[in-house]
């Protein structure tokens, strides 16, 4: 059995419910779900993370991810589309191989943001800014 568990699903060794698949990518539904029809997009070939990955896996993601964002809506009648895609530990990543979460959304499905919604202040924008341009 493979030691990532997303590689493990791709093997077949360990199940899941497929909802979209092609040649550089595979959605199945996520068993802890924030919500019913919770989907995960890996690509094929193990990757990390956002860091680790080529931008070609990367980009095959993201266009697995608005196919199933199309067909979540289509079948399931959300009223939106919310999409996760969490790096490393600090990031909220819990398994270590890149995945994107397409969780579709219902009005009054009670999920929270993860932040609360506050100004910045000019000082501290700028203070960003010049370090990420640096
Ligand atoms: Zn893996």
């Amino acid at each position: 059995m493979a030691e990532c568990i997303f590689c493990g699903i791709l093997d077949g060794s360990i199940p899941s419910r497929k909802v979209y698949e092609d040649e550089e990518t595979l959605a199945f539904l996520d068993v802890f779900p924030a919500v019913s029809g919770h989907t995960l997009v890996i690509p094929k070939k193990h990757s990390a993370d956002i860091h680790s990955i080529d931008e070609r896996s990367f980009v095959a993601v993201a266009k697995s991810a608005k196919k199933v964002a199309d067909i979540l809506t289509a079948k399931l009648g959300c009223d939106g589309i919310s999409i996760f895609q969490m790096n490393r530990e600090a990031g909220w990543q819990t398994v270590s191989h890149l995945h994107m979460h397409v969780i579709p959304r219902f009005n009054g499905d009670n999920l929270q943001k993860p932040w609360k919604v506050a100004s910045a202040t000019e000082e501290s924008l700028e203070t960003s800014h010049r370090r990420i341009l640096s």
